[in-house]
């Protein structure tokens, strides 16, 4: 039997993140001043970015080298271990051979922190000592809170009401490594004393969130925004993840065939595809499939449009599948899924056909996990069990088929925060929401005119 752990030597891993933008099928849409309606230039972004960010976000530079004080510190988790799915195969009876490139091992616990470091980094070069960002389910918070203890910044965080109240334990991790952390909508921002004033009981979203952390940072010039995911150089950082993945296929003479993720702003499963988006370009056949809720279909059933980032409409324009910045997702588990929009990089390659989208039910998506968690052992994060629930519908096509397909699920955390949302659905109090269509008509309409 061949190894269940493909494991890189710390010596192998890539010294280079991979930058999609000269590659790309179409041009990416620029971003735009929404006043203006022109491309927006480095100094719109400099109030809230270091420049180092900016110039990443722009780059057409394919590979770009990794600060040797990143590469120091991913070295605390990283390479991370490819698994090969023996157990999980065998339960499916499934021909196709089963892979899953495990970000859960960071000390945050999900793949954020391969971005939270870097980011981090550049701020502190640039003399920032504080940064601000939002949160979902607390993994992006946890993660930036974890690269502030390591480079010594102070930490200010934005936690979706809702998850605030239902993971109180992404909190107190954030506590553990000396971050501040507020249920948003807060009362400390004009964008938050807006909703409030709307809606006193608001479960908050990340467009709420954002709005808040951006607001805090422009107000105080020692402090800027950092975003967890959607932006460019997040994706950038992410490579690592795919390049490592690349690396460990080759080890055990894999082709990929098929590689599975969950999407919420996009980052997890960029970094993990984009590396094989080039193969795929080629001529290489890969079916590459991003997974997502049905409560929040993003890139199901969105149109593709410019629209703001944020619910205050503080962002620039990005052309993106968009809900409507305006649309609060119900309240799933899958907090790191609840955004009406998606990183353009992504977005694009799906309206060029080179990325294929799903969506699924809550209860369909626990049922995976269990099933996971029952062969593989590990517990997945609700997130993750998106992209299982995927790559279990594919092995049990190649059943089907007689398919001997090498598929790939982009693993992105681990779930030991999200045990109440296990606990409700082994109570059967999960509920699974229809596509909220009025909701999305309502927020749709209040999109910029721009096409
Ligand atoms: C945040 C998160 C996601 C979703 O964010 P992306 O930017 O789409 O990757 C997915 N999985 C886990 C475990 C997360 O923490």
């Amino acid at each position: 039997m061949d190894d269940t752990r493909i494991i890189l030597p710390e010596s192998e891993m890539p010294q280079q993140w991979y930058n999609i933008q000269p590659d790309l099928p179409a041009p990416l849409a620029p971003p735009l001043n929404p006043g203006t309606g022109e491309p927006i230039g480095p100094e719109d972004l400099a109030p809230i970015f270091p420049m180092e960010l900016i110039k990443q976000e722009v780059s057409m530079e394919r590979w770009i080298d990794i600060p040797d004080d990143i590469l120091r510190i991913y070295k605390l988790w990283r390479p991370s271990p490819l698994f090969r799915a023996y157990r999980l195969e065998e339960y499916l009876g499934t021909p196709a051979r089963i892979y899953y490139k495990n970000e859960s091992f960071s000390p945050a616990g999900s793949h954020k922190p391969n971005t939270a470091v870097a980011q981090a980094y550049y701020n502190k070069q640039e003399g920032v000592t504080r940064i601000c960002t939002e949160t979902g389910a607390g993994q992006w918070g946890s993660a930036l809170s974890l690269a502030g203890a390591l480079f010594d910044l102070d930490i200010t965080v934005y936690m979706v009401r809702i998850s605030y109240d239902q993971k109180p334990y992404r909190r107190m991790l954030m506590e553990a490594w000396g971050a501040e952390c507020f249920p948003s909508p807060t009362d400390r921002t004009e964008a938050g004393r807006a909703i409030l004033a709307q809606d006193p009981d608001s479960p908050g979203s990340l467009g709420i969130a954002i709005s808040e952390a951006i607001e805090d940072a422009a107000k105080d010039p020692e402090a800027k925004y950092a975003l967890g995911s959607v932006l460019n150089h997040v994706m950038l950082h992410q490579t690592i993840v795919g390049l490592e993945l690349k690396k460990q296929l080759a080890m055990v003479d894999e082709k990929l065939d098929c590689i599975v993720g969950c999407v919420g702003g996009g980052s997890n499963f960029a970094g993990q595809c984009f590396p094989f988006v080039k193969d795929k370009l080629d001529g290489q056949d890969i079916d590459i499939i991003a997974t997502e809720p049905t409560a929040c279909p993003t890139l199901t059933q969105a149109p593709y449009r410019y629209d703001f980032g944020d619910t205050a409409e503080l962002t620039p324009l990005l052309k993106m599948y968009t809900l409507g910045h305006s649309f609060v997702p119900p309240p799933i588990h899958a907090g790191g899924l609840r955004y009406h929009g998606n990183a353009p990089l992504l977005c694009l390659l799906v309206n060029q056909g080179v990325i294929e989208a799903r969506a699924f039910h809550q209860n369909e998506v626990f049922d995976a996990a269990i099933t996971f968690a029952r062969t593989e052992g590990s517990l997945p994060a609700p997130e993750t069990a998106h992209c299982i629930k995927g790559a279990i519908d594919e092995a049990l096509k190649c059943k089907e088929t007689g398919e001997e397909k090498c598929i790939v699920i982009a693993y992105s955390g681990h779930g030991h925060f999200d045990l109440a949302a296990y606990d409700a659905y082994h109570r059967g109090e999960l509920e699974d929401y229809e596509y909220p269509e009025a909701k999305i008509q309502e927020a749709l309409a209040t999109l910029p005119d721009i096409e």
